[in-house]
């Protein structure tokens, strides 16, 4: 499935070459944990290849170390980033991690973060818990931040829950030959990809719009192929992997994402337009509401996040057709208060800091009927009755 054919038709079609060979229609599902094998030293030859993140052909060995169902994902979901390389793992964090463990086993264990991040990964580099050291810094001080060892620059545009934008060839400069990592979870490739604005590295939490229905965890990381090597091999060696029920439906999840983002995308650029003009509404947060456009993106996107007037717990509580939960990216709409749930590891001066503060309520747009969404939003906003 190569260039010639335009995005949409890739992400149908993306992983799926050889099936008219195989006289199937849709992939098939490997299970497996173990393949058999006679030869135990070519096997064993394999294995060391497997262990260094090669991916030889032939048996997979043992499925941590390579599982073809997944593999179709991967390749797929490069195809779309435009990536020579794709990594899944068994969820955003586990990728996540993953990136952090590869730069730091190469030397590298200072990461410089633009704030704000998804609360977890926030939380994850600035715990410590892996060993590395952490800068947080705004977009425009990363070159003055960088040192000897630093080993990734990580940013998130646009960022969870704020929405805010950053220039991404404007920050691939200051990041120089340190490797720019862009968590793309938000816009999907359908909107953005990073690789083509300086990314060198590119993060999805699958769990959200790849995956598109709130029923699978997963991540992946798209990289050109050394890099891919040794997320790899750090893969076989902690063991995050992604289940191939996962990475069938993950792989499923591609060939409706461009559908599915661009309509939830127009439904959440009418709604933001309508809540700037609501009076229990005093600011609305959404990638080109007030500039008119987007920087890197297509559109707009599916979330948005808005300041209301009221208790936006009391808000968050009257809604009735919209699901209040956290996660985002599924086929139904879901709110949540970021500083109470999804932002409530990062500090709470650290959060009014990057704009995360009690009075935001982050909105992710479903595929619902907008009409339908807006008289929900109206009642819970305005606190009277249907
Ligand atoms: C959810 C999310 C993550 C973490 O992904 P999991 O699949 O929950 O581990 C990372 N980044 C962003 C932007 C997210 O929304």
């Amino acid at each position: 499935m190569a260039m010639p054919y335009s995005f949409t038709t890739r992400a149908v079609h993306a992983g799926r070459d050889d099936l008219n060979e195989l006289g199937v229609h849709a992939p098939p599902i490997d299970l497996s944990t173990t393949y058999p094998a006679r030869d135990s030293h070519t096997e064993a030859a394999r294995i060391e290849q497997f262990a260094s993140g090669e991916q030889p052909d032939g048996s997979p060995i043992y499925s941590r170390l390579h599982q073809p169902t997944v593999a179709r994902f991967e390749e797929a979901l490069a195809e779309l980033e435009t990536a020579e390389s794709a990594v899944a793992f068994a969820s955003g964090m586990a990728a996540l991690s993953a990136c952090v463990l590869a730069v730091s086993a190469a030397g590298k264990s200072h990461v410089i973060a633009v704030r704000p991040l998804y609360g977890g990964s926030d939380h994850l580099l600035g715990a410590n818990l892996l060993n590395q050291e952490v800068t947080y810094c705004r977009p425009e001080a990363v070159a003055d931040s960088i040192r000897p060892d630093t080993g990734l620059v990580v940013v998130e545009t646009p960022a969870n829950p704020t929405l805010a934008e950053v220039d991404l060839e404007a920050l691939a400069q200051q990041c120089g030959s340190v490797p720019m990592l862009v968590d793309n979870t938000v816009a999907t490739p359908v909107l953005q990809q990073p690789l083509r604005h300086g990314a060198a590295i590119v993060l999805h939490s699958a769990t959200k719009f790849l995956g598109g229905h709130g029923d699978v965890l997963g991540g992946a990381v798209c990289c050109d192929e050394a890099f891919a090597r040794r997320l790899r091999q750090m893969r076989v060696v902690t063991g995050g992997v992604l289940h191939p029920m996962a990475g069938y439906l993950l792989h499923r999840g591609l060939a409706t994402l461009p559908v599915r983002v661009r309509t939830q995308a127009a439904t959440a650029a009418e709604l933001a337009t309508r809540l700037t003009q609501h009076s229990e509404v005093a600011q609305v947060a959404y990638p080109g509401l007030t500039a008119g456009r987007p920087k890197q993106m297509e559109t707009g996107g599916a979330l948005l996040s808005f300041r209301v007037r009221r208790d936006a717990a009391a808000v968050i509580s009257a809604v009735k057709l919209i699901t209040p939960a956290v996660s985002l990216g599924s086929i139904d709409t879901l709110i949540q208060h970021p500083a109470s749930l999804t932002h409530r590891v990062v500090g709470a001066s650290d959060r009014d800091d990057c704009g995360v503060d009690d009075r935001l309520i982050r909105l992710s747009v479903g595929l619902e009927d907008v009409e339908d969404l807006w008289n929900d939003l109206d009642q819970a906003l305005s606190g009277q009755e249907l």
